[in-house]
């Protein structure tokens, strides 16, 4: 089996956007291959929207830039915990993974690195290690988050892909502002990753289990 030998891939998000940040290029780049990628996301932050703009902006906002990354509709999934508080529903949340898995069954998943500081981003990191440990499974890249990260892995990616990265964030209006999710940070960081293994642009990952039937 080729090392890129698998077909169903399946995206953790904690909160929507988490998972363009991570890897919508490597999402796009797989959708562009065939490949069946699905995206979960834990919870539409209702607190983290500004006061001004409607509550579930952001189910809208990640259905769109889910689109953009050509992701299927029916392949979004989103759930709905409360932001910040996902260490309180742990059990629950491993119990939605397990059934995802049993549905799904993805060969490849991809959730937050073991090193992401964010509460509720180390429980899906943590839960989705339990879920999931028997298949192949990669943290993606938050550095604005992460305390460390091993870039053990890394996705070489052509220029229309970090393009629709970029484009799946701009989706997020209502997140608009954040100093980590401008178009400078997201190339640049895809230019360092790319500059690692000799070509243009790259994710980085960190390897957390690899498994090889
Ligand atoms: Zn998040």
């Amino acid at each position: 089996m080729s090392i890129n030998d698998f077909f169903t891939v399946l995206v953790l998000a904690p909160h929507t956007d988490d998972g363009e940040f991570g890897c919508g290029g490597s999402m796009s780049k797989w959708v562009n291959e065939g490949k069946e990628v699905y995206y979960v996301a834990f919870s539409s932050a209702e607190k983290s929207v500004p006061e001004e703009m409607p509550k579930d902006i952001l189910r809208e906002e990640v259905q769109e830039a889910t689109k953009v990354l050509g992701i299927k509709k029916n392949n979004l999934i989103l759930f709905d915990y409360p932001v910040r508080e996902f260490p309180a529903y742990r059990q629950q949340i491993l119990d939605d993974m397990i059934r995802l898995g049993n549905v799904l069954k993805p060969e490849l998943v991809l959730l937050p690195s073991t090193t992401d500081t964010h509460q509720d981003h180390q429980t899906i990191s943590q839960e989705g290690f339990r879920a999931f440990k028997k298949i192949s499974m990669i943290g993606y890249e938050m550095p604005y988050n992460n305390l460390n990260f091993s870039t053990n892995l890394f996705v070489a990616l052509e220029e229309r892909y970090l393009k629709q990265k970029v484009g799946a964030l701009k989706c997020y209006k209502s997140q608009a502002g954040r100093i980590y999710a401008t178009d400078d940070f997201v190339r640049s960081l895809a230019k360092v990753r790319g500059t690692q293994i000799g070509t243009e642009y790259a994710e980085a990952f960190e390897v957390i289990r690899w498994v090889i039937r």
